[in-house]
């Protein structure tokens, strides 16, 4: 049975992502550091010289096999879409970090349901202990979508790098030697 998606902030949402050009690592940069968005908005980033980033781009790319069928979806990149069922997954590496990893996964789903009309289910597949999880399209997570994209199209008009306190993440952060919390 078909179930349609019914989300009055859709149609605003979507020409917001579509302007702002946003994708999932947005969704979960702006829940777990407002800086690492911004960098992120505004193209700082240090993968390139970073050695830790580079190590883990390279294990991440070889962990999985990312699902083909998703190349060229309309600036998405879930790591994986079963189409007949309509479930967008995403893979992470540990089950941390779990409202904005969550918000990233959910995201896929949102934008696919606003483009196909029918509600998409989200799943966060976590590769450590090869369990998945769930995330359902709630009016809470999709009231923190909508709120993340609010605060994502004020950091992109911003050119001042935004405070950041250091926090946990500092610790494995590519940013942490810019911020000072290396
Ligand atoms: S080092 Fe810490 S404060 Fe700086 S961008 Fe990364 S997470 Fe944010």
């Amino acid at each position: 049975m078909k179930m349609f998606f019914q989300w009055p902030q859709a149609t605003a949402f979507g020409e917001r992502v579509e302007r702002l050009g946003l994708h999932g690592l947005h969704f979960q940069h702006v829940g777990l550091c407002e800086r690492r968005a911004w960098m992120y908005l505004h193209s700082v980033n240090f993968a390139h010289w970073n050695e830790r980033v580079q190590i883990g781009t390279a294990r991440h790319s070889t962990s999985h096999l990312r699902d083909h069928s998703v190349a060229g979806l309309f600036g998405l990149a879930p790591d994986r879409i079963d189409w007949v069922a309509k479930i967008v997954y995403e893979s992470k590496g540990t089950a941390g970090a779990v409202d904005a990893v969550s918000d990233q996964t959910a995201f896929y789903a949102v934008m696919l349901s606003i483009a196909s009309g029918e509600t998409w289910r989200a799943v966060t597949t976590i590769l450590s202990n090869r369990r998945q999880r769930e995330v359902p399209l709630t009016p809470e997570r999709l009231e923190r979508l909508w709120q993340a994209s609010e605060r994502l199209e004020a950091l992109a008009a911003q050119s001042k790098v935004p405070k950041a306190k250091r926090i946990a993440l500092c610790e494995s952060c590519s940013l942490a030697s810019f911020c000072g919390y290396g």
